[in-house]
């Protein structure tokens, strides 16, 4: 099950952090004057990406959702809205379903940002091929 991401670096923002005003972001997550964060390269890629923050990690939240439910306001209702899922769903649709509110989130920081209509994501098409095995 794979996360779609056109790298838009819109979560790479000061911006979609200011929703977690109530906790310290992780030291690897400071932003340049211009509000990208330090790690986010010309590329739109991120420097760390193999020891980003967990909180850069949607497969990681998924996977542990008790530690953003400590995250906050905002980490509350996520950790609620992944157990939801899991309570509701399969664990690999459930983690589709997770993947798809995320990409929702995505679209809206998108439009909200007034970036390239390019980088939104269809997100029904994207998902529609990802098979769901639920033996794997
Ligand atoms: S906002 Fe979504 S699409 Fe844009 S870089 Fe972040 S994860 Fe990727
Ligand atoms: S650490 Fe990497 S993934 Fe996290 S906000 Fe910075 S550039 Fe983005």
């Amino acid at each position: 099950m794979n996360f779609h991401c056109t790298k838009c670096a819109g979560c790479c923002t000061r911006k979609n952090f200011e929703a977690f005003d109530d906790i310290q972001l992780p030291p690897e997550i400071r932003f340049k004057p211009n509000g990208n964060c330090v790690n986010l390269t010309a590329e739109n890629k991120c420097a760390i990406y193999e020891r980003r923050p967990y909180l850069c990690s949607m497969k990681a939240i998924f996977t542990r959702p008790h530690i953003i439910a400590k995250m906050g306001k905002v980490g509350a209702a996520l950790a609620e809205v992944v157990k939801a899922l899991k309570t509701r769903f399969a664990k690999k649709q459930a983690e589709k379903e997770w993947y798809k509110f995320v990409n929702s989130h995505c679209n809206g920081l998108i439009e909200h940002l007034k970036l390239s209509p390019d980088y939104l994501i269809n997100i029904d098409e994207q998902y529609k091929e990802e098979q769901v095995d639920e033996k794997l």
